[in-house]
């Protein structure tokens, strides 16, 4: 049985006093939580958080992770930066960084090599465009994107990775995919992972859904069989709405 896996991925919102507000709220609407939670709130506001959900069973993420240990990357901060101050997930490869800052499937494999070796558990983004799913090259394209992911990868640290199937027109849009074609893809890169490391990881490696997941629609989308959590952004900004969800993959 995989452990379903909820993350709220705050993205560019909530100042450090605003996290914190929001964390104080959350914590009690999640205490009894049978999945595991994650809250990734922006770089500045990881160190306001840490503290606040120490002794609970929420966890701490990153929304990026650079591929270096250190070094002249202005800007940029490292899996053991990030680790230092209680971090144990990160995000990588987001459609939004993929679309306004340059992020490829090679920077989103080296990034996930350097999460894994820098004891981080990668949240993989993966996920195709409406035009790419209006040609019918969903398959083709979320397929490439998961095994460039993987490229390097043993197949111990793959069963840690989680991956979060993202249809991009799906984020942030009110647009959700519908329960079959959000497990339809997230089947076929468990499909995907079977053929790069074998059945055990294939049955284990955890696949998120994430596209305009919310408290009416999280149920039925967390009910389907290949969808083992949910990365949720908008609902996540609002601690009832992100603990109703919690709720639903109980
Ligand atoms: C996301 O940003 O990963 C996401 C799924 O956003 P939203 O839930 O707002 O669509």
């Amino acid at each position: 049985m995989r452990t379903k896996i909820i993350a709220g991925n705050w993205k560019m919102n909530n100042n450090c006093a605003e996290a914190v507000e929001l964390v104080k709220e959350l914590k009690a609407k999640v205490a009894d939580a049978k999945c595991e939670v994650v809250i990734c709130p922006s770089f500045t506001s990881l160190c306001c958080v840490a503290p606040e959900i120490k002794g609970t069973n929420i966890k701490l993420g990153a929304q990026n992770v650079h591929f270096a240990q250190n070094g002249a990357f202005t800007g940029e901060i490292s899996a053991d930066m990030l680790k230092s101050i209680g971090v144990l997930y990160a995000i990588i490869g987001h459609s939004e960084r993929r679309q306004y800052f340059g992020e490829t499937d090679e920077t989103v494999n080296k990034r996930t090599i350097a999460a894994l070796g820098g004891g981080l558990i990668p949240i993989v983004c993966v996920g195709e465009h409406l035009e790419q799913r209006e040609q019918g090259i969903t398959e083709k394209v979320v397929v490439e994107q998961t095994k460039l992911a993987f490229t390097g990868i043993s197949a111990a640290d793959a069963e840690k990775v989680v991956i979060a199937y993202e249809p991009v027109w799906a984020i942030g849009t009110g647009k959700t995919a519908t329960s079959e074609q959000a497990n339809e893809v997230c089947a076929i890169i468990r499909n995907t992972i079977k053929a790069l490391y074998g059945d055990d990881v294939a049955a284990k490696i955890r696949i998120q859904y994430g596209g305009s997941m919310n408290d009416a629609n999280a149920a039925e989308l967390l009910g389907m069989s290949d969808i083992d959590g949910g990365l949720i952004g908008g609902a996540s900004l609002k601690a009832d709405a992100f603990a109703v969800i919690v709720k639903a993959a109980g």
